[in-house]
Formats: C-alpha cells, sequence, structure tokens
C-alpha cells in the first residue's frame, strides 16, 4: 500500500510568501529558455486547483509580491518583494480574475524554495528546448528578447 501524498511548501528567504503544493515534485525541469536561466529557477508544474499562494499571486503595486510579464503576457513571474526570489510563474487571466483558479490553468512553482530535503531525490532535467521554441504570433517583435533563438511563427 502507498502511503498518501504530503504536501509540500515552498518559501521565499524571508518568508512573506509561501507555496504550498499537494505533493512531492514528480520531475524538476531547469528551463534554459532567456528568462528562467537568468533566474536559476528549477521549476515543478502543478494546476492553479492545486496550489495555494499566499498570499495569492497579485499585479498590484502594493503587494508583497512582484510580477515581470513579458513576452505573449500569458504568465507572471512572481516574485518576493522584500527578499527578492523568485516564487512562481502564474497566469495572468487567474490573477486579473478572468479564469477561475479551480479550472486547473498550469503553474510553475520554484523548487529552489523548497527544502533540499524534500526535492534532492526528484529527477532533474536541463530542458533547451526553450531555446529554440515557438512563442507565438502575438508577441510582437520589438519585445523578443535579443537573447531569444526561438522561430517564431511570422
Ligand atoms: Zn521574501
Amino acid at each position: 500500500m502507498s502511503t498518501p501524498p504530503k504536501p509540500v511548501t515552498a518559501s521565499c528567504h524571508c518568508g512573506a510568501i509561501t507555496v504550498t503544493v499537494p505533493y512531492k515534485p514528480t520531475r524538476i525541469n531547469e528551463c534554459q529558455c532567456t528568462l528562467c536561466r537568468r533566474y536559476a529557477a528549477a521549476w515543478a508544474y502543478y494546476t492553479t486547483a492545486d496550489v495555494q499562494i499566499s498570499p495569492a499571486p497579485s499585479h498590484e503595486e502594493s503587494a508583497a509580491s512582484g510580477a515581470y510579464i513579458w513576452g505573449d503576457k500569458h504568465h507572471g513571474f512572481h516574485f518576493c518583494r522584500k527578499c527578492g526570489c523568485v516564487m512562481c510563474w502564474y497566469p495572468c487571466d487567474v490573477v486579473e480574475g478572468k479564469v477561475d483558479a479551480k479550472e486547473g490553468k498550469q503553474v510553475g512553482v520554484n523548487t529552489r524554495m523548497m527544502r533540499p530535503e524534500d526535492v534532492r531525490e526528484v529527477d532533474r532535467e536541463v530542458l533547451f528546448d526553450a531555446l529554440k521554441m515557438t512563442l507565438g504570433k502575438d508577441v510582437p517583435k520589438e519585445e523578443r528578447h535579443v537573447d531569444d533563438g526561438a522561430v517564431y511563427e511570422d
């Protein structure tokens, strides 16, 4: 018999922001896109229905977390305004109330904010796919990153 999954909580350095997921990551991706490699993030993927983020992701200037929203603007990269740790990427339409979190849209949780002993046995991959990944037609040329080797659909 398997034991029921145990929730795992990630915290920024100062403790102002926590992200709780229902189970340990099954896989960790060190994405090498223009942004994630600069953050040195190591992502695990969950859904908006699964994760509990406290305080909730916000685009307000006064919020505890800031959001860097770039490119196709589908996701914000949320970081603690006090200590600077990047906590997650999260769908903008859920933050803006256009989509219910219960619909279960994908969320990237930065496993570097989890305790090392919680994730040390999780398989890691360094995906270079994003270097050439097509990001869509809705990213204006002037907003593409200078290092971006992606092939766009225009
Ligand atoms: Zn913090």
